[in-house]
């Protein structure tokens, strides 16, 4: 059974390291053995939780489940509170995540988790990190002025989501800098704006001429360079970091309490959560949701055509496409791998166009903890275990393209998770099947958002109402996505304009940039250029300010 542990410490799912805090693990982003960290034990609910936490606010929620995470003597409570009041506060509504229904009949409801500053679900996890990067720094730099500081340098790659999420969580954070690489003229044209109107002096972005595998492979090299690693602290903000899985939990327990509160969902109702997956971030939350304690029947995984995840729970082998070649995974990678030359097909919904999911090897873990020990065992050993069997896989992975799990293990996987894959073309046809039937008429999804109702929708056959309702996740607003929603409703332009695109998004394309372009031929060489020149600006103008 699970326990909660006032002292909460992290270890790494590949054996080799143990014992960390929460602030070491959000700083460090990925261990040293190359593993991913993860709590030593997931926390089990307090029991009276379904009567305390029922009408909390979203914020207290948070603070809440945050605790069961984060030893009060690493943050004292009246710090996280104050956090994650900050990190929300930038959030359009109330709510900060609300639930809708979309079809009432069908019992399908869409938990809309696009209301933060850049318009996708990854402003709900960014916001939080941001802040919790400049607690950590300025608490650090108490007492301390000048060059004597710490200083953050926050270096990442993007095909549009992360980079702008990343961007509006870290702008103006004190200590802080941050570069986001995208690739030149592939970004969309919403996304390019967004990322690059910010014009806070700690955010840089450099437009690559190349690819996004080109910029991946930059953010690699510079984490792996031991010169910058000398003079700069290098500090990584994608999905593999454990503060934004933790970020997300909190919406899988709001939502289940929205629905509580509803008339229709009755004490014999069933939940099941659908989540548009790439990198396996989103619903590994949920996963962490269930096992603390969350009455969730099922977590459905929605992929699209990039489906190593549904092939995963329909075989039992998880391989990159045999028809494809060899390419970079996990470690760094981000959201949507575009360049062909990694075997990535790409889709209409591009943040979920990867070739593996990095955030899988966090599941691996906990099903080969499960499954090849016993609770006789003592625990050191059951660790130890469990982080042999994960090295085994992913170094097969990394070798062979691919590796198998034995029946039990894949039997393990499918009691909490089943999966669906989704077409380009059942995407065009949910966004458009939403918008003109049903209970929700006018309602416009967007492309990720689509795959998870495509998904709920198929999966309400084998699950049906009306015991049963299905949450589906929508990750984006379909502005960002405006080329897939013009595809499947090509009459609907003025109501689009009208009724669907934010003010915010409204001569956003006009506004002043700052953006400084590398070449390919520049290398990476050229980026750690850029990027020590920049800081060192950056610092040089702290110092005049007398800061
Ligand atoms: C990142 C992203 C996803 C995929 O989430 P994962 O945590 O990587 O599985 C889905 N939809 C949108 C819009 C995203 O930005």
């Amino acid at each position: 059974m699970p326990t909660h542990t006032a002292s909460q410490r992290y270890l790494s799912t590949r054996g080799g390291s143990y014992d960390f805090s929460f602030e070491e693990v959000v700083l460090k982003g990925l261990a040293s053995d190359g593993g991913l960290f993860i709590p030593e034990e997931i926390p089990a609910l307090p029991s009276d939780w379904a009567t305390k936490w029922h009408n909390l606010s979203f914020e207290d929620l948070a603070y809440e489940i945050f605790s069961l995470y984060i030893s009060p003597s690493e943050i004292p409570s009246a710090d996280l509170k104050d956090i994650i009041r900050r990190s929300y506060a930038t959030f359009r509504t109330k709510d900060v995540t609300p639930t809708v229904t979309l079809d009432k009949e069908k019992n399908i409801h869409l938990l809309e988790l696009f209301h933060g500053p850049t318009f996708a679900f990854k402003d709900v996890a960014l916001q939080f990190l941001g802040n919790l990067f400049e607690y950590f720094l300025v608490r650090r730099n108490e007492g301390k002025s000048g060059r004597d500081r710490e200083h953050l340098t926050v270096v990442g790659a993007t095909s549009g989501d992360t980079g702008s999420a990343a961007i509006y969580g870290l702008r103006g954070k004190k200590d802080v800098s941050v570069f986001i690489m995208h690739p030149h003229g592939k970004v969309s044209a919403i996304q390019e704006a967004q990322m690059t109107t910010v014009l806070d002096a700690n955010v840089h972005n450099l437009a690559v001429d190349g690819t996004f595998d080109d910029c991946q492979d930059f953010v690699k090299a510079l984490f792996a360079d031991p010169e910058i690693n000398k003079t700069h602290k290098l500090a990584a903000v994608n999905s593999i970091n454990w503060a934004r899985i933790l970020a997300q939990i909190t919406y899988y327990f709001y939502s289940y309490f929205n629905l509580i509160r509803q008339q229709s969902f009755l004490p014999a109702s069933k939940v099941r959560f659908v989540v548009p997956t790439g990198n396996f971030g989103d619903i590994l939350a949920g996963y962490f949701a269930k096992r603390m304690g969350l009455p969730a029947e099922k977590l459905v995984i929605a992929t699209n055509e990039n489906d190593i995840l549904h092939r995963f729970w329909s075989s039992g082998k998880y391989e990159k496409h045999p028809v494809y070649g060899a390419a970079a995974e996990g470690g760094l990678a981000e959201d949507g791998v575009k360049a062909h030359s990694s075997g990535v097909k790409e889709t209409l919904s591009p943040a979920m166009d990867i070739l593996v999911s990095s955030n899988f090897e966090r599941l691996l873990w906990f099903l080969a903890y499960e499954v090849y020990s016993t609770s006789a065992d003592a625990v050191s050993q059951r660790r130890a275990q469990a982080g042999d069997h994960v090295r085994s896989w992913l170094n097969d992975l990394k070798a062979k393209g691919g590796f198998g799990v034995d029946v039990q293990i894949l039997a393990a996987a499918q009691q909490d998770f089943s999966s669906y894959r989704v077409s380009d073309e059942e995407t065009l046809a949910t966004i458009k099947q939403v918008f003109s039937a049903g209970s929700a008429q006018g309602y416009v999804l967007d492309p990720h958002s689509a795959i998870g109702i495509a998904a709920s929708l198929r999966d309400a056959e084998v699950a049906g109402p009306p015991s049963t309702h299905h949450i589906s996740l929508s990750t984006a607003h379909p502005a960002k996505f405006s080329n897939a929603v013009e595809q499947a409703l090509p009459e609907e332009k003025a109501y689009f304009a009208e009724k669907v695109l934010p003010e915010e998004f409204k001569g956003l394309e006009d506004k002043p940039r700052r953006v400084s372009h590398v070449k390919k031929s520049d290398g990476w060489e050229g980026v750690r250029k850029v990027v020590v020149a920049e800081v060192e600006a950056e610092l040089q103008a702290a110092d005049k300010a007398g800061r």
